[in-house]
């Protein structure tokens, strides 16, 4: 038969086998063994795993455990008559309560989890930062004199063993604007002007400076953070001018010399 005319073997059942289907009494005094009897309810029914090899079903009484079951997995070698217990096990079934899936602590990291003291590595792989190289660098330029080269280096913004990488400046820049920030943030939306006309704005150098600046204002919700330039609050640096609201005048005070008031009068 050549290659091509092989057709696909059909999925094999294993056949059950009497003496472990047989075997519900072994598995229940294996139970009852290994777990307190009060937990062990009625046989539920079998499984058969594969040739010679069966699981029986007990139900779970224990306290909390609602919608569990006991599992007995038996199994008999070829040609004997009695079977082995291979493993008593609790399993849950659809309607049972589980833990949530567990996830990796770096994925349930939020934004002010790492608080002052605490440590968080960041990984060699982190698809946010690409390794940074610049000409004084010893691993790439050995014949340079990197004390003078380093300092110069690092004053331009060099030198820094990894910086962002595109992907990483995407996802900043796009969590920036999504966010309390941006042009969609409730005090922008009732702001007389935006951030990008605004004399409390410092520009950014960079590719972040065409959409981004930072807030300079100390009386404005924003000082110290970056904000988009579609951005605004309602102390933009024009917003008084030619509007400032006038102080009420009070004309001055009339002193009566005619007549007395009633304390003098007594
Ligand atoms: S004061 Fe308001 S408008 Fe001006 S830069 Fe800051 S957030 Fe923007």
């Amino acid at each position: 038969m050549s290659e091509n005319s092989r057709v696909p073997t059909a999925t094999r059942h294993p056949r059950p086998d009497a003496v472990c289907v047989d075997a519900v009494e072994s598995a229940h005094m294996a139970l009852i063994e290994a777990v307190d009897p009060r937990d062990v309810g009625a046989h539920l029914g079998h499984v058969v795993e594969g040739d010679r090899l069966v699981s029986h079903l007990f139900g779970c009484e224990r306290a909390g455990y609602g919608g569990w079951r006991w599992c007995v997995v038996v199994t008999r070698a070829s040609r004997q008559r009695s079977v082995t217990v291979n493993e008593v096990v609790l399993l849950p079934t659809d309607d049972a309560v589980v833990a949530p899936a567990w996830i990796p602590y770096r994925e349930r990291l939020l934004p002010g989890d790492v608080g002052r003291g605490d440590l968080l590595r960041t990984e060699d792989d982190d698809p946010r930062l690409v390794p940074g190289w610049f000409a004084g660098d010893e691993r790439t330029s050995p014949l340079r004199d990197d004390t003078s080269v380093r300092p110069v280096a690092d004053e331009i913004g060099l030198g820094r063993v990894r910086v962002l990488s595109l992907e990483g400046r995407d996802l900043a820049s796009q969590r920036w604007y999504d966010g309390e920030h941006g042009p969609e943030a409730e005090v922008a939306q009732g702001a007389p002007a935006s951030c990008h006309s605004c004399g409390f704005l410092v520009r950014l150098a960079g590719p972040l400076s065409s959409v981004f600046g930072v807030c300079a204002n100390e009386v404005s919700i924003d000082d110290g953070k970056v904000v988009s330039f579609d951005h605004g609050c309602g102390a933009h640096s024009q917003v008084m001018t030619g509007n400032a609201p006038s102080v009420e005048v009070l004309s001055a005070p009339a002193l009566d010399t005619l007549s007395f008031d009633d304390v003098e009068r007594l």
